[in-house]
């Protein structure tokens, strides 16, 4: 007889963990089949963790190597790549036993194996058992895309989970995509003494992001010797002795007059391709369950992550969106409210976005061109950090704060911040949007001097006109 729970979920990320965790926290019986040894999925074991560790650590020695003589510091730095790898791998496993530790807790039963939907209700285990669920819940994540020409072999030709893996740094490497995967890991390889390139389609990078903060991420990078070429595509790529050399075309005016500049080949030893992720969607039955995915392979879901088939659910990467760690698990947590009878809620509107190069660059809420395009009055307050006096202590003075508020309402649209710490303090932002606060709001609360916060509450002020510093 198939073992039977109120809710089976597909995916052990943090999509379906905490959505596990949340509906056993609600009373439900829980299971999670997860294919890999690891809980956590891609973001615990190949994405977020493993790239943070590594970006923290060659932040270490880059700042050992050539950041401490302005504070009247000699250092050696020395690197020892295997061992930087091995802490790296040392925080993924100790986390991901903390997700098992965290099931066992919550007592929800972990099935180990590769699943598919087996007919209404029934998810079965290859070379395992065949579950019985009320609920079903799809959690599959996504998977990085490869380009023609460029299959991956995680040795010259990387995803991003081989570019978080290499045994030696590379002399050139090679970075395809200017989005946020793209730019952490070319600075760690930059960081730790590769020559990088990042080719870009666009005549930008970070796409979706708020213009202004992208240039400044842009420069600050450039500064650092990351090599931008623009409104560029990788035409052909061709294995060479011991590298790749690389046929770079422009990328077509795509609307802007942007043409390719500089050389049309490179020779690389290595390339990162880090042009978007897939859906993880083939291979789980969804046709026969008559779960619709869209043209992309995406699971389309509606109000309260419904598929087109009765009692099976999506959240997460699957489903598109954002395709963030803490947009899966905001997801997770609002299914697992509304299966056990709760009004479980995500607020699209404020997920903000961090890219944890350095300085980092944050968003939240509408940029600028977003807003002009959709025709909306509103009032920018911006902050540089060379204003503030925290910011300059720490020598950490490049970038800015950037809130868009509502011309008529004063309320909060949007923020997007390059800078130091960028990641934290958009929290502000997030919160008082949270909250339907207004730039005033903001700018009327007290913030702790010296903290880099000011400087939220500088450009807060600026909404209105009156700021202190500047
Ligand atoms: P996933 O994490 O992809 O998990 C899906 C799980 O399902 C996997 O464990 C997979 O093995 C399992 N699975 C798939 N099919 C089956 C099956 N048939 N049977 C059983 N199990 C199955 N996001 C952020 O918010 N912040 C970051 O800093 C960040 N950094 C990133 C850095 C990199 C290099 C990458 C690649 C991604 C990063 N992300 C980041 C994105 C983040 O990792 C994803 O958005 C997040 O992991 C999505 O969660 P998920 O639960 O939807 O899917």
């Amino acid at each position: 007889m198939a073992q039977s729970h109120d809710l089976v979920i597909i995916g052990g990320g943090p999509g379906g963990y905490v959505c596990a965790i949340r509906a056993a926290q609600l009373g439900l019986d829980v299971a999670c089949v997860e294919k890999t040894p690891n809980l956590g999925g891609v973001c615990l074991n190949v994405g977020c963790i493993p790239s943070k560790a590594l970006l923290h650590s060659s932040r270490l020695y880059a700042e050992i190597r050539d950041g401490l003589s302005e504070h009247g510091i000699t250092a050696t730095a020395k690197l020892d790549l295997a061992a930087m790898m091995a802490r790296k791998e040392r925080v993924v496993d100790s986390l991901a036993r903390g997700v098992e530790g965290l099931f066992k807790k919550n007592k929800v039963t972990r099935y180990d194996g590769v699943a598919h939907l087996a007919g209404k209700g029934r998810v079965a285990i290859e070379g395992g058992p065949t579950l019985q669920a009320d609920s079903i819940a799809i959690a599959t994540g996504s998977t990085p895309v490869a380009l023609p020409g460029l299959a991956f072999d995680e040795k010259r030709i990387l995803s991003s989970t081989g570019a978080l893996s290499l045994e030696k740094v590379p002399k050139h490497l090679a970075v395809i995509g200017g989005g946020y995967i793209g730019l952490e890991m070319g600075s760690v390889w930059r960081r730790l003494g590769a020559q990088v390139t990042v080719i870009e389609m666009l005549d930008g990078i970070l796409p979706g992001m708020d213009r202004e903060v992208a240039r400044v991420m842009r420069r600050a990078l450039e500064k650092q010797g990351v090599t931008f070429r623009l409104a560029t595509r990788v035409s052909e790529a061709k294995a060479g002795r011991g590298g790749l050399r690389l046929s770079l075309a422009a990328a077509g005016d795509g609307g802007t007059g942007a043409k390719a500049d500089g050389p049309d080949t490179l020779a690389v030893d290595g390339v990162l391709v880090a042009v978007g992720r897939k859906p993880v969607s083939d291979g789980l039955g969804l046709e026969a369950a008559g779960v619709e995915t869209d043209g992309r392979g995406f699971i389309t879901v509606s109000d309260g992550f419904r598929t087109s088939a009765d009692d099976v659910y999506a959240i997460g990467d699957v489903i598109g969106g954002p395709m963030l760690a803490h947009k899966a698990e905001e997801e997770g947590v609002a299914l697992a409210e509304r299966l056990a009878g709760l009004p479980g809620h995500v607020n699209y509107a404020t997920v903000p976005g961090v890219v944890y190069t350095h300085p980092e660059a944050a968003t939240v809420g509408r940029s600028e061109e977003a807003l002009k395009e959709a025709g909306i009055a509103y009032t920018v307050g911006k902050f540089p950090f060379t204003a503030s006096s925290r910011a300059r202590a720490v020598g950490e003075s490049e970038g800015l704060v950037k809130i868009l508020a509502d011309a008529k309402s004063d309320r909060i649209l949007g923020c997007h911040i390059v800078g130091p710490d960028a990641g934290t303090l958009i929290h502000e932002a997030v919160m008082a949007m949270e909250f339907d606060g207004s730039a005033e709001d903001v700018a009327r609360a007290f913030h702790a001097h010296p903290t880099l916060n000011e400087s939220v509450k500088e450009a807060a002020l600026a909404v209105a006109g009156r700021a202190i510093h500047i």
